[in-house]
């Protein structure tokens, strides 16, 4: 059998109690690794947890509301403690946030949106560098979006949030590159999870209309994104930095 690509490593994964978070915890683990489920939903998380241990691998579960800077110091630190390093994390913790057009957009929605999709991110990535910095070598994965790349009619909070995570990236990528740490983002397109079945909730008609919007006439897997995240993070991206890559079954080529 061959050697698991992340065997004995330590991830952590944000927003990890669903959709494509679980999906990359669960393809780390089979890889080998030691993962660190983050999340604020408590039996999400477990949830996660447990699945990994049903199929023979390791993980512990942490909540955190990762919009908070006293519980992502608090998160890093307990995951070091966890497994003694952060070798890989996955900040994917994110919220849709209320849709409306600009001019209708609540300050309130505006500020959660950008905290809990944008600061997060910022503060993980602030808290993992100081670690890896130390270790000496690590590499991040921020989940953005095709709606990082292009204009989302309709949630102008989310859009934004998502923009300002491919320049995060970009601007710590460039920063930490001569210090054994890389750092990516990951662009998904429609994909099916709680989020968008969300969506789907209020707006029956749009699973379909959203599937034949994208160029294969169907949207995409939690594990098809997961594979991408995986490879981004694995020693065969080594000169990979820096980028923004989309998995979205050519969505965002329109
Ligand atoms: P999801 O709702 O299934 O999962 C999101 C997870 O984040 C949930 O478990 C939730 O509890 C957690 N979370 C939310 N706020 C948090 C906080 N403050 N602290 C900690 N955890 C928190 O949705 P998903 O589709 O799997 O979304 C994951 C990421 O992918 C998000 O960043 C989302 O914006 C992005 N994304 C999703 C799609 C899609 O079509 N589903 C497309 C592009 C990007």
């Amino acid at each position: 059998m061959s050697q698991q690509q992340f065997h004995e490593r330590a991830v952590l994964v944000t927003g990890a109690a669903s959709g494509i978070g679980r999906a990359s915890a669960l393809a780390f683990a089979r890889e080998g690794a030691r993962v660190v489920v983050a999340d604020v939903a408590l039996e999400g998380g477990k949830e996660t947890v447990r699945l990994i241990e049903d199929a023979g691998g390791e993980a512990a579960f942490i909540q955190a509301d990762v919009s908070r800077a006293d519980e992502v110091e608090k998160l890093i630190r307990t995951s070091v403690e966890t497994y003694g390093s952060i070798d890989h994390a996955h900040n994917n913790a994110g919220i849709e946030g209320s849709q409306g057009y600009t001019a209708q957009c609540s300050e309130e929605n505006w500020d959660r949106t950008l905290t809990v999709n944008l600061k997060s991110v910022w503060l993980c990535m602030k808290y993992e560098i100081l670690q890896m910095l130390q270790q000496g070598r690590g590499s991040i994965v921020n989940t953005s979006s095709v709606a990082g790349l292009v204009g989302m009619a309709g949630f102008p909070a989310y859009a934004a949030s998502k923009h300002a995570i491919v320049g995060l990236t970009k601007s710590a990528a460039m920063e930490y590159a001569k210090r054994g740490i890389r750092i990516n983002a990951v662009c998904p397109g429609p994909i099916l999870t709680s989020m968008t079945q969300r969506f789907f909730k209020t707006y029956p008609h749009a699973e379909t209309s959203l599937a034949a919007s994208d160029p294969m006439g169907r949207m995409g897997t939690a594990d098809e994104v997961a594979a991408a995240i995986m490879w981004l993070s694995s020693d065969a991206a080594g000169f990979v930095t820096g980028s923004a890559l989309v998995v979205d079954g050519g969505w965002a080529a329109q």
